[in-house]
């Protein structure tokens, strides 16, 4: 399995930047997990729009879903068909962003699977557990297994013992870290910190620590250091264009 990191931005893309957006491939299959704020030109570059086999979102917000819309004008404009694009999503989150086109063929482009959070889900060669976590919208958490190898991945979601469990022995913890000691007060139950994810990442004894989600001009050693206090392992900053092989 391997995951490339197409945007590591929290709230807004950074200059160059892009938010929330990972390409996990396995046995030839590609899967796009968050499509947010500007991971469609980063994707391109390395991938042709048809050659997406399926879109996983976490949740509704527009920093992990809005490239949907290029992603799918990218399919239903190239030269190559595409099939339509199955994209697995919680009730509702991608009511908006499919809404934004006024191109009658593009709901056609899109073959929206939604789940609850907590199924099991099957895509391509990937297992998918899902699991709800908490953020000011419904947010599934996920752990993506395949080859013998797990990813699990956070979305957005305040701390919580449900992700512990979710992550327990996984090779990588992808996990939003928006803030680097402490999230201010009125958003502590819905986002994390790095120090936090931390401490969630040791307790549920994950092998790796890859932090995304930073909001612009965060220091990203700043970042690693607040991580650092609880978890001892690997931990890594999520860059454009980073790749890690499990
Ligand atoms: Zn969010």
């Amino acid at each position: 399995m391997r995951l490339t990191v197409l945007g590591g931005s929290g709230g807004f893309p950074a200059a160059g930047g892009a938010c929330s957006g990972y390409l996990i491939e396995h046995a030839g299959f590609r899967l796009l997990v968050d499509p947010g704020y500007a991971i469609v030109p980063r994707l391109l570059e390395l991938v042709p729009a048809e050659g997406i086999d399926a879109v996983l979102v976490s949740h509704g917000h527009p920093d992990h879903v809005a490239d949907l819309n290029p992603l799918l004008r990218a399919r239903l404009m190239g030269d190559d068909e595409a099939l339509p694009l199955p994209a697995y999503a919680l009730p509702d989150a991608l009511s908006r962003v499919l809404a934004l086109d006024q191109i009658t063929a593009l709901k056609d482009a899109c073959e929206v699977r939604e789940f609850e959070a907590g199924d099991a889900l099957s895509i391509g060669p990937f297992a998918v557990e899902s699991r709800q976590l908490p953020h000011s919208i419904p947010n599934a958490g996920v752990r993506i297994s395949a080859g013998g190898a797990s990813i699990t991945y956070t979305g957005d979601a305040g701390p919580t013992d449900d992700l512990v469990e979710l992550a327990t022995g996984t090779d990588l913890l992808l996990a939003e870290a928006t803030y680097v000691d402490a999230v201010p007060p009125g958003n502590a139950t819905v986002l994390n910190s790095a120090l936090e994810v931390g401490q969630q990442a040791h307790r549920a004894g994950a092998a790796r620590l890859l932090l995304t989600h930073l909001m612009p001009g965060t220091d990203p050693r700043a970042s690693r250091t607040a991580a650092s206090r609880h978890f001892d392992d690997w931990i890594a900053v999520a860059t454009p264009g980073m790749t890690v092989a499990l």
